[in-house]
């Protein structure tokens, strides 16, 4: 199986071929069309389901692409050949399991080349009690200006201070304190909003009606733009709960990271979407990670995500700077290559079955 004809160049490819996979498949469709936003073509964007084998197992498997908007390339082309996969397929059936597709949490994000979504939110940042008090990300207030400079490329002076504070701080020091999350700086970086957002709430609500009544719930949550090229990182995708933790790590192996620990490229993170799954579906028992592609260097990939940003912030720059930094982006969370396919759709097939494997057995001890 050559999966490179399963990936596609925008959201709307993706889409199209997504739910021509569902299709084909048999698979039972539904979607959550956004309410207000269309896409940078105009197209309608939606989240969109399709589920696999026995829709009343005790087991389930979510698979959730685009929680990062621009990252859902890789996500959707791994969901769409898994759907074109007979063997896969078979293997759903035969453990006696639901698989739950989850196409392109963030569409917004996706389809106009952004990791945040409609509200400059982070998803991955976005599912927490907005009700309690926000975390606070001091750090990042001391950098703020200083990654978002007023001109881009950032002015000399400017930049000569942000390597300053690297140097003094450390580079892991950055990294948690430009990509941990912030809620003060609406439109800054890495900014978990100030509210749930639309995709939150639809997940939310997808997670009460699939997921609510299984005893057990496997989650892969595809992203890219961490770690090696080609490297998937299993990075655990839960709360802070030892059973959970370790049921991850008996499932997927010792090579589960977790930031919880330190093990993960990932710095600690604040309200990510996997914490979902303990307010809606309690009663299931979690096992769940996100799977982290690499591509470049981070440092290339936090200067793409800065220029993106900046480029938000000023709507006024031209049609030639705009499609540069649009394609940049792009290409840090995407790489459009063969060989770097051919790795994600062989780790993302490996990590699904077995997932499934665990799911069966949980399936028969009910
Ligand atoms: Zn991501």
């Amino acid at each position: 199986m050559n999966p490179a004809a399963y990936f596609a160049a925008s959201y709307d490819e993706a889409r199209v071929k997504f739910l021509a996979a569902a299709e084909a498949s048999g698979a039972s469709v539904s979607h959550r069309v956004h309410p207000t936003e269309r896409g940078a073509e105009g197209e309608e964007l939606s989240i969109d389901l399709a589920m696999l084998g026995d829709s009343e197992a005790p087991g389930l498997l979510l698979m959730i692409s685009g929680t990062h908007g621009v990252e859902g390339f890789c996500g959707s082309g791994c969901q769409t050949a898994l759907l074109r996969d007979d063997d896969f397929r078979a293997d759903i059936d035969r453990a006696g399991v639901c698989v739950l597709m989850l196409h392109a949490l963030n569409p917004y994000g996706f389809s106009h080349l952004r990791r945040v979504n409609e509200d400059n939110a982070d998803l991955n940042r976005n599912f927490l009690d907005f009700s309690a008090p926000r975390p606070v990300n001091a750090r990042y207030e001391e950098i703020h200006s200083l990654l978002l400079p007023s001109s881009w490329p950032p002015p000399n002076d400017s930049e000569r201070k942000l390597e300053g504070w690297v140097a003094s701080h450390g580079a892991t020091t950055y990294q948690a304190a430009v990509s941990g999350g912030q809620y003060r700086f609406a439109d800054g970086m890495f900014y978990g909003g100030a509210g749930p957002a639309w995709s939150n709430r639809v997940l939310r609500a997808v997670l009460r009606e699939h997921a609510a009544n299984r005893s057990a719930l496997g989650w892969i949550d595809f992203h890219t733009g961490l770690g090696p090229r080609g490297h998937g990182e299993m990075i655990y995708a839960g709360g802070n709960v030892a059973p959970d933790i370790a049921r991850t790590k008996a499932w997927w192996g010792d090579q589960v990271t977790s930031f919880f620990d330190g093990t993960s490229t990932s710095a600690p993170l604040t309200g990510i979407n996997g914490y979902a799954a303990y307010d809606e579906c309690p009663d299931a028992a979690f096992a769940g990670m996100a799977l982290e592609y690499g591509t470049y260097p981070i440092e290339q990939t936090l200067q793409a995500l800065r220029a993106e940003h900046w480029l938000h912030n000023h709507p006024d720059a031209s049609r030639a700077q705009r499609s540069e930094i649009k394609r940049a982006i792009r290409d840090v969370f995407y790489i459009d290559a063969d060989d770097w396919k051919a790795m994600v759709h062989a780790q993302a097939v490996e990590a699904c079955r077995t997932a499934l494997g665990h799911l069966a057995r949980a399936s028969a001890e009910t």
